[in-house]
């Protein structure tokens, strides 16, 4: 079976541990390590050849470690991870870039409707709130802006990325979160992935090469990996894709990292991204005298202080039932006051797009039936 192949397979018996009441392992990537070296027993390569299949190995727990958003696979839990749904079909990139999705939302929605620029400093619920212009009409919910202005709601959809409410949700929500919110927002996982463009003036790579993957001939899943950010950051990089079509784009490539070597790569100015970057692709292509890139781009998803990360996943010592706790509205009867949507609240599509909108839906959805509840109007949940 080739490395490819066989890492695929291992991955799918991961997926087999769904329902099941206990796991010998608590985590995906040690399930993974300890089937490769059981393997690694029957192998009848020589030695270099069974170096160099482990590297490769290593290079697919990296590219895991970007579908996760993750540090290690170490850190994704085994049991639930089957519950994870990948959604039938072809990946669609939008023309114009990601904005096109909500652009598109936008025009159904009356101008101005929508405020940016307005990050939200604190939601209260619970309350009786009193608009002046409005008397004798209260309301339970207040949101205070971070320049002081409130709006009063009777609901209110919270969509904040799950790395923001790990880090502001005691204050964010007040009265605070019941216990059990609050756990699951402590206990499911978001890490950190993050693209970094590199724009060169000519190809080095064929004109039908949409893929290259970076190899590390001296690593291995069964060797503890480096821990010096500073050294080896770059090593974590483990993808480049071919920005396609060139007339569009450029000589473009796009590389993926995630984990704490991905925010490592943040705090680091253009230049020294460029210069660690032009030296992978030096050792990459064995020609020391490439020209370097022209120009550098990258997320900084970490950093950034109303995200805190990329996405969710479940980690160890977590389960989808966090996910379905996270997602219960407040308070816990029927009043929706405060309710949640986002990529983290979907059990299913945690983690992607289709995921963060579906969960809006069935938010919105909710909402609907609250107040319509004749049976022949009764709303039917979309997903
Ligand atoms: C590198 C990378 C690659 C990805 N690739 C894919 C892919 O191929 N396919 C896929 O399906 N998904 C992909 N995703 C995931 C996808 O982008 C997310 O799952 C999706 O954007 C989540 O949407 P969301 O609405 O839940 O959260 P977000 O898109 O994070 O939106 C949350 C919003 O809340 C705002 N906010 C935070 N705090 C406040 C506050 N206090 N007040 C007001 N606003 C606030 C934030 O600014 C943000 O705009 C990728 C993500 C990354 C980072």
């Amino acid at each position: 079976m080739g490395v490819r192949n066989l890492f695929s397979t291992l991955l799918d018996q991961t997926r087999e541990f769904l329902h099941m009441p206990q796991v010998s392992v608590p985590s995906v990537g040690e399930y993974l390590r300890k089937e490769i070296a059981q393997q690694v027993k029957e192998w009848t390569d020589d030695d270099e050849t069974k170096w160099l299949k482990l590297a490769i190995l290593n290079t697919y727990f990296k590219l895991e470690c970007c579908v996760s958003g993750t540090h290690s696979m170490d850190h994704v839990a085994l049991g639930p991870f089957g519950e994870y749904a990948m959604l039938p079909g072809l990946d669609c990139t939008f023309p114009g870039g990601y904005g096109g999705l909500p652009d598109c939302m936008l025009t159904s929605l009356p101008k101005e409707s929508v405020l940016f620029h307005k990050p939200v400093m604190v939601v209260r619920w619970g309350g009786s709130y009193r608009e002046e212009s409005q008397e004798g009409r209260t309301f339970p919910v207040q949101v205070e802006c971070e320049d002081g202005e409130r709006f009063l709601a009777d609901h209110v959809i919270i969509t904040v990325p799950l790395g923001f409410l790990k880090e502001h949700h005691e204050t964010f929500i007040d009265p605070p979160l019941p216990p059990r919110k609050a756990d699951a927002i402590r206990q499911l996982g978001f890490g950190t992935n993050n693209k970094i463009f590199l724009e060169f003036e000519q190809p080095f790579w064929p004109p039908d090469c949409q893929l290259i993957e970076v190899v590390w001939e001296d690593e291995s899943p069964l060797v503890e990996a480096g821990t010096d950010l500073q050294a080896s950051w770059f090593r974590k990089l483990i993808v480049f894709l071919v920005l396609q079509p060139p007339e569009r784009y450029g000589h473009v490539l796009c590389g993926f990292i995630a984990g704490k070597e991905s925010e490592y790569m943040e705090t680091l100015s253009d230049a020294a991204v460029l210069r660690a970057l032009t030296d992978v692709i030096h050792k990459l292509t064995g020609n020391p005298h490439l020209a370097p890139p022209k120009k550098v781009m990258r997320s900084q998803w970490h950093s950034a202080p109303y995200t805190r990360g990329s996405y969710s996943y479940v980690a160890v010592g977590s389960s989808g039932d966090d996910i379905d706790a996270l997602a219960q509205p407040l308070p816990e009867d029927a009043l929706l006051q405060v309710l949640f949507a986002g990529e983290a609240t979907h059990r299913t599509f945690y983690s992607t797009t289709h995921g963060a909108l579906l969960s809006g839906w069935r938010e919105a959805d909710r909402l609907l039936s609250l107040y319509d509840t004749s049976e022949s109007h009764q709303h039917k949940p979309r997903l």
